[in-house]
């Protein structure tokens, strides 16, 4: 262990997600050696994501207006909705360029076991937008393991009494993954093949 400063930085570092004990030591010795005009930069854009990026008032994926980019841009088809756990689920979705229509970033998927249920995610949000009438195709998309199915079902059992078309992504993305470690052409093709559920 280390004084002060340097195993401070070291124990922050520890608590982000994917982070070890070496590779925080690795990061922060790495941090005192580096250039300070790059060091500030970091620390800047640390800063800067808290203080200036939000959520979408409409789809709630991160934004640093109202709304995201993808509810701002007219082309993009108001009549189909993408749901989606995570703002990193839409951007391996854009990744594929199968996709024309808006999203919906629930926050999460529901897990009794941690405590989730339908009322911890965006789902009342999701009921109100689709109340409105405009939307004719729902596309679950949630994560391919117990959580994102069992999701993606009471999704389905919610919103199919509306009269709307409830799709579910293709097999072939692997089970029990998540949605953004599947590559581009397997997605692309899961979305292209969704089924109706
Ligand atoms: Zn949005």
């Amino acid at each position: 262990m280390y004084e002060g400063a340097i195993q401070d930085l070291i124990d922050e570092l520890g608590r982000l997600p994917g982070v070890g004990p070496k590779s925080a030591q690795r990061i922060a010795f790495h941090v005192l050696s580096a250039d300070p005009a790059d060091v500030n930069r970091l620390a800047g854009a640390l800063r800067k994501v808290k203080e200036l990026v939000r959520f979408c008032t409409s789809c709630y994926n991160v934004a640093e207006s109202d709304q995201c980019r993808i509810c701002r841009d007219p082309r993009r088809s108001e009549e189909v909705i993408c749901v989606v756990e995570e703002p990193k689920d839409v951007v391996a979705i854009e990744r594929t360029g199968e996709f024309r229509g808006r999203y919906h970033v629930l926050g999460g998927a529901i897990n009794p076991l941690e405590g989730v249920g339908p009322d911890n995610l965006r789902i009342r949000e999701l009921l109100a937008r689709l109340g409105g009438g405009t939307v004719r195709e729902l596309i679950l998309a949630t994560d391919p393991n117990t959580e994102g199915e069992a999701t993606a079902t009471y999704l389905a059992l919610m919103v199919k009494p509306m009269g709307i078309a409830v799709t579910r992504l293709a097999s072939g993305l692997p089970v029990g993954g998540d949605l953004e470690y599947a590559d581009e052409i397997t997605l692309g093709r899961a979305f292209e093949g969704r089924r109706a559920v």
